[in-house]
């Protein structure tokens, strides 16, 4: 028996075939190919529902038309947290052979950064934004303060990150404590370490941080790497940096310097692309003895010697050893400043007035105060053509002239 077809009063693309008599729908007619249906799953279920009812098939259309529009559309869900941790691998499955001459490329960088001191020795994330010589009033607090120095300092260097960590101990109420965090604002936080980089992130990270460790850690810093790394912004560097701080040799922590100082002395074979794939490989064959203080040997010689732009191999003990300790090592041009120094030039000028020594009885006073009388100064200034020489300049000049060994003071 064919089925009758009408126009849904609601919808004219929908055809509604229903059956003549009670029963179920002849499938031939249903798939005719001239008037298939748009919507030919909702008319047959409905007429298999409600068989002889035609208004009721044609009402239960639109409810179901009014069902999609009800619908909600689906936005993407934003993160929350806390984040999951980014998957950790502790340790590579074949270790990276050790470097042939690592030992001896070791000892020179160690010898030279007996000499050298880098920002990182005095104003590092152990320090917590305490003096060197302050020592710390309260253990919880100080790692507090490491872990909020460390999560600082990405981006940014150690004297800002320094500076931050100080405003926060100074600037919140009740210190840099939990207590202190957690009674600021995101605001609060964020105006005391605006000079950090992406220091609004940071901000609200501490404010995390704080309600984090009130609620899961019982109001301390935790002293595992999964927990660790389990915290906004902390990711395996800053985890592993604070366990070494608090005396737990967990790994290497392989910041912009290590990653970098550890490729240019060939230590990685191929070259490593990401501080990651650094520590994965330093671990591997470094003693772990000298875990915990890789770090900071390389930070300070990458500060102040293989600079990660121009870094002074003039300067550097690897460039000068024989056989070459550095592959990386090139030739440096003497710097500008010393041919400032011997091109700037120099004016005699003559001092004006009396000068008279003010110790009388010194027999030689008289002779050196005539033998400075003229002295030449580095021309420092110049106003509408002349020279300008500031009195501090000769003073310091005349005083250089009849300086040591004899200890005389002239009165101007
Ligand atoms: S020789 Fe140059 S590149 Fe090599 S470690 Fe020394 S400063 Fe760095």
């Amino acid at each position: 028996m064919a089925p009758r077809a009408r126009r849904s009063e609601f919808n004219s693309r929908v055809t509604i075939y229903e059956p003549a008599a009670a029963g179920a729908v002849d499938p031939a007619s249903a798939t005719s190919p001239s008037t298939t249906p748009l919507k030919r799953t909702r008319v047959t279920r409905s007429t298999a529902s409600s068989p002889a009812a035609g208004s009721s098939t044609a009402a239960t259309a639109k409810e179901e038309d009014e069902e999609d529009e009800k619908k909600p559309v689906k936005v993407a869900k934003k993160a929350t947290t806390p984040r999951k941790p980014k998957p950790f691998q502790e340790k590579l499955d074949k270790a990276h052979p050790e470097p042939k001459r690592w030992r001896e490329q070791y000892e020179a960088i160690r010898k030279q950064r007996e000499t050298i001191v880098a920002p990182v020795d005095t104003m590092g994330c152990e320090q917590g934004g305490r003096d060197r010589d302050e020592a710390p009033t309260n253990e919880k607090d100080n790692r507090l303060s490491i872990l909020v120095s460390l999560m600082l300092s990405s981006q940014t260097k150690d004297p800002v990150t320094h500076q931050a960590t100080m405003n926060l101990r100074q600037g919140l109420r009740g210190g840099l404590s939990l207590e202190g965090l957690l009674n600021a604002t995101v605001d609060e936080i964020d105006a005391l370490i605006c000079k950090v980089g992406f220091h609004a992130t940071k901000a609200a990270n501490l404010a995390k941080l704080a309600v984090r460790l009130r609620d899961l850690h019982d109001g301390d810093v935790p002293s595992d790497l999964p927990s660790l790394l389990a915290i906004n912004g902390v990711g395996p560097k800053m985890s592993i940096l604070y366990l070494q701080a608090i005396g737990i040799n967990a790994g290497i922590g392989v910041d912009t310097h290590v990653h970098r100082i550890s490729n240019r002395l060939g230590w990685h074979k191929p070259a490593t692309n990401t501080p990651e794939q650094t520590r994965l490989n330093l671990e591997s064959w470094l003693p772990k003895e000298l875990h915990p203080k890789i770090n900071l040997m390389l930070v300070g010689f990458g500060q102040k010697i293989c600079l990660p732009v121009g870094p002074r191999c003039d300067l550097c003990s690897l460039a000068s050893a024989s056989p070459l300790l550095c592959p990386s090592a090139k030739k440096v041009a003497p710097r500008k400043e010393k041919l400032k120094k011997e091109q700037s030039p120099k004016i005699e000028i003559e001092i004006e007035g009396e000068i008279k020594p003010s110790v009388e009885d010194t027999p030689s006073a008289a002779e050196m105060v005539q033998a400075v009388q003229k002295v030449e100064v580095e021309v420092k200034e110049e106003e509408g053509g002349s020279v300008v020489v500031k009195e501090e300049q000769v003073l310091s000049s005349v005083k250089a002239e009849v300086a040591s060994p004899v200890k005389h003071r002239l009165g101007w």
